[in-house]
């Protein structure tokens, strides 16, 4: 694939980039390596400072930083904005956390362990590779970069090929903002120069945000080195809504949770889970809400859905719906991609959805949303949980006992009661099952990254 700015809404290629050569990735790996030294030695009110100073330049800069997501890969500029804040608030909430999030513990009684003290501490452990995604090109990176920095580790950032511009946007931020030089890089690199990289001995972990064949090539070269890894895969979630459900408030946030981010979102609900009385009723309202979205220009205020990112991603998805209603599915809306320039397709409301689909097993990655119809909370369940993805959930009912039900027998890693699926700084975010291994955000988080050393005093 080449490395490009590529304008998912006319296809127009924007800009190419030439690889990074042998002698320049071992430049930044070098420079990673020596800024850790340096980096592990400050303390937390430094890099605090710094990191606050980070956040600062990107508010002042979030116009210029939203017009490049956009450019890059179509999501709307109002969204693009708001990643780009919510990336800024991250890296504030670390700023301000990380001390206490890694403050260690004494032993209450060190006698226990024949120790006259015994606590433990959290240390750096390196140079940290972290493969990422395009859907969220600053916030994926940023999820990763200010807990790592702020724990004292360095980063180096292979990004998405056809996100050159924000990957350089990133490689340059931490050092503008105080951090010393090489603390984050990127890396204009192809996928496969990852082994490599992964596999020199300076680099001693890696945390990979993307599809599955990915996160098991590189977990499979971390673990014949035995370093860490943390992978945040794929998801197709359930979203699942009971009679006792407030339908219209199911509905409208059924639209956002499947068509944000262009529907290109790791958690957005993929599976609408019915139960049989409101089944008719649900599908009527979502597919007329699905319908009056206005797809196009991502650049344009009045827009809600812009363009696929890349035409490999919107031939895939088209593949899937065509598959689907080939065996027998039915398009209550879009369903086919139109003839105009760019990478577009049409919100899309699938019924009929059967297990020889491969829509039933495989991630939709765009706006296409797949009803299903179940008799009680049990079969909701089986439904939910028939995947090989385990990354998030929503349940809506206000009925206690179903709640409670659902909520303990969701294979997932999180559960969102009548609400949607979002990821929050003060709230651990992964998955089980094949969407990934470890946390991001919140204490665990920045943990993920670090040596817990025990310390026992004689
Ligand atoms: P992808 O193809 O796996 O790409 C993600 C990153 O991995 C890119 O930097 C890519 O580089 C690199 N890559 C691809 N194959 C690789 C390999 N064999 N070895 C090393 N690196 C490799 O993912 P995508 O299709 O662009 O992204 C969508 C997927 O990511 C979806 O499944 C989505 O659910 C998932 N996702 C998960 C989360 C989460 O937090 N769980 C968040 C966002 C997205 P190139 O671009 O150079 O190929």
């Amino acid at each position: 694939m080449a490395i490009a700015s590529i304008n998912p809404a006319t296809g127009e290629t924007v800009r190419e980039f030439t690889a990074h050569s042998p002698e320049e990735i071992e430049e930044r790996i070098a420079a990673a390596h020596a800024a850790h030294a340096q980096l592990r030695r400050t303390g937390f009110a430094t890099r605090s400072a710094w990191m606050h100073a980070a956040a600062d330049l990107l508010d002042a800069e979030v116009e210029e930083v939203a017009a490049l997501i956009t450019l890059e890969m179509g999501k709307t500029l109002a969204q693009a904005r708001a990643e780009a804040k919510k990336s800024a608030n991250a890296m504030r909430y670390y700023a301000d956390h990380a001390e206490a999030f890694l403050s260690g513990r004494a032993l209450d009684d060190p006698s226990v362990v024949g120790a006259s003290s015994a606590h433990t501490v959290y240390q750096p452990l390196g140079v940290v590779l972290a493969v990422m995604p395009w859907n969220y090109p600053i916030w994926q990176v940023v999820r990763f970069a200010a807990p790592a920095l702020m724990a004292g580790n360095t980063g180096l950032l292979k990004h998405a090929s056809n996100v050159p511009q924000s990957a350089l946007y990133l490689d340059s931020l931490f050092e503008r903002a105080g951090f010393p030089a090489g603390s984050f890089h990127a890396l204009l690199i192809p996928a496969g120069a990852v082994e490599s990289v992964l596999r020199d001995p300076r680099v001693t972990a890696v945390t990979l945000t993307g599809s599955e064949p990915a996160g098991r090539s590189v977990a499979a070269i971390a673990g014949s080195e035995v370093k860490h890894v943390v992978l945040e895969l794929g998801g197709s979630d359930p979203f699942i809504v009971m009679p006792s459900a407030d339908l219209d408030a199911a509905v409208a946030t059924a639209v956002t949770s499947r068509t944000t981010n262009n529907g290109q979102a790791c958690i957005n609900a993929k599976r609408f889970i019915v139960h049989v009385d409101v089944y008719d009723a649900f599908v009527a309202k979502f597919t007329d809400a699905m319908a009056a979205l206005r797809v196009g220009d991502p650049t344009d205020p009045a827009t809600d859905v812009g363009p696929l990112a890349t035409a490999g991603g919107r031939d895939d998805l088209a593949e899937l719906v065509d598959d689907a209603l080939g065996k027998g599915a039915v398009a209550t809306v879009g369903g086919a991609a139109g003839e105009d320039a760019g990478w577009f397709y049409p919100p899309t409301v699938l019924t009929g959805i059967q297990p020889g689909m491969r829509l039933y097993r495989e991630e939709a990655f765009g706006p296409v949303a797949a009803v299903y119809r179940t008799a009680d909370a049990a079969e909701a369940l089986r439904v939910a949980n028939d995947t090989t993805f385990g990354l998030s959930s929503a349940v809506w009912t206000t009925d206690e006992d179903e709640e409670t039900f659902l909520v303990d027998g969701l294979d997932a890693g999180a559960v969102f009661v009548n609400g949607m699926s979002i990821s929050y700084p003060e709230l651990p975010f992964g998955g089980v099952k094949d969407s990934g291994v470890g946390r991001e955000l919140s204490a665990e988080g920045i943990r993920e990254f670090c040596n817990l050393k025990s310390v026992w005093k004689g």
